[in-house]
């Protein structure tokens, strides 16, 4: 998804939680958004997990650790055969400004 579309759909889920909101005490208009603004943390880490034993691999920037680690992780117990991948990124909450 281009970027300006995917600004154009957060925008909008922004306004849509703002009037959900509306009926909360008087302040600030907080907006939510991905931290990317060149600052540290900005890119995606990736983790895998064993959902039969709960043993996880290192988190990455690299997705492709995750995989390398269920490779391995399989070849020793050959009955975990599902996993669960979690991905962090960033996210800033800021006030909106006065107009
Ligand atoms: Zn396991």
């Amino acid at each position: 998804m281009d970027t300006g579309r995917r600004d154009a759909e957060l925008s909008e889920k922004v306004r849509e939680a703002n009037r959900w909101s509306a009926g909360a005490p008087a302040g600030p208009v907080w907006l939510v958004q991905p931290r990317d603004d060149g600052r540290r943390a900005t890119e995606h880490t990736y983790a895998q997990e064993c959902d039969s034993c709960g043993h996880g691999s290192r988190r990455t920037a690299d997705p492709a650790d995750g995989t390398l680690w269920i490779l391995k992780h399989v070849t020793g117990n050959p009955t975990h055969t599902a996993y669960t991948q979690t991905v962090k990124r960033a996210w800033r909450a800021r006030r909106q400004a006065e107009s």
